[in-house]
């Protein structure tokens, strides 16, 4: 069976301000999945709290909507309880980087094998347009009462110094490009970080879509032999230009793929290396009862091998 992208297309109603960039990038996840033929049943998508997590209900899936800023935590475990599972995480930069930042350090460090796409429009726009993380120093935005005295975080410097393995920029307009960086970044075998630049034209005034167009250029137009693909020590010669490249954030935004490491272990991996038949047998594909006791406790796979939650 061949499926089209209106096939990840579900019957809720799209509650998002008209001209907003969740639309684009809501089109690009329906049109990469497409492309990736990923089968629904097999797909979760998890979010958070705010605005963007609302795409949980537009995509056909087993999809989860949780707690503030714990969408990662519940990923990973529904991860881990079966690695057959695709599995998305989709959320704002207040939910993954403010209330969620400590579950988003800790992804990197696991390198498990999940795809978050943070919807980046420096605001909390379901909440009326409180600075968000991402939102620099010195802008008053129109909902702030005065400028932001705080200054931003820098998603993709802290998905690299997390250990996130995939990491990429893409714009919410610009809805080919981004579905093809979400197929990179889906097929990426680790933690993949997609950082997706949105307009919010309701509360965000100052990072419009003209602002964003006047800046941003993709990193394998202006050198075609860009090539971020860690094989092996021999390619750490890269990492200064690649680090110079995602510190890059002001008259010039790069877009594109930052930084791919395919040297890394995924926390799978390591499962498997520690727990011989984890693959096979995950947790959540294993008998839960047998004679009316539990053969293998569900938490006794994972005792000891993860301290924090
Ligand atoms: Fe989009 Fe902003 Fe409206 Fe939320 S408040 S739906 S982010 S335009």
């Amino acid at each position: 069976m061949v499926r089209r992208w209106a096939d990840y297309k579900t019957e809720a109603w799209v509650q998002w301000c008209p001209g907003c960039g969740d639309f684009g990038i809501l089109a690009a996840i329906h049109r990469a999945l497409a492309e990736l033929d990923i089968d629904p049943r097999r797909l979760v998508v998890v979010g958070g709290i705010g605005c963007s997590s609302r795409s949980v209900y537009y995509v056909r899936g087993s999809n989860v909507h949780v707690i503030h800023g714990r969408s990662i935590p519940v990923a990973s475990g529904v991860k881990l309880a079966n690695p057959e599972l695709e599995v998305v995480v989709v959320g704002g930069d207040g939910d993954l980087l403010g209330i969620g930042g400590g579950h988003f350090t800790a992804l990197g460090r696991r390198n498990i094998d999940l795809t978050i796409l943070l919807f980046d429009n420096s605001v909390y726009g379901l909440t009326k347009g409180q600075a968000g993380p991402t939102l620099p120093v010195g802008v008053k935005t129109k909902a702030l009462p005065y400028p932001n005295v705080q200054d931003r975080v820098n998603p993709l410097i802290l998905a690299y110094a997390s250990g996130y393995t995939f990491i990429a920029r893409g714009y919410a307009y610009h809805v080919n490009q981004l579905k093809d960086l979400i197929k990179a970044g889906i097929e990426h075998r680790g933690s993949a970080f997609i950082d997706i630049l949105q307009p919010c034209p309701t509360y965000n005034d100052m990072m419009t879509k003209e602002w964003y167009e006047e800046r941003i250029y993709y990193l394998n137009e202006e050198d075609p032999l860009w090539d971020p693909r860690i094989r092996g020590p021999e390619d750490h010669v890269k990492i200064p230009r690649i680090v110079e490249k995602m510190l890059e954030f002001g008259d010039r935004i790069p877009l594109g793929i930052l930084y791919q490491d395919l040297t890394k272990t995924t926390l799978e991996d390591r499962f498997e290396q520690q727990m011989p038949g984890y693959r096979k047998a995950p947790p959540a594909l294993r008998p839960i009862s047998v004679n009316g006791r539990a053969p293998v406790h569900p938490f006794k796979v994972f005792k000891d091998k993860l301290i924090e939650t």
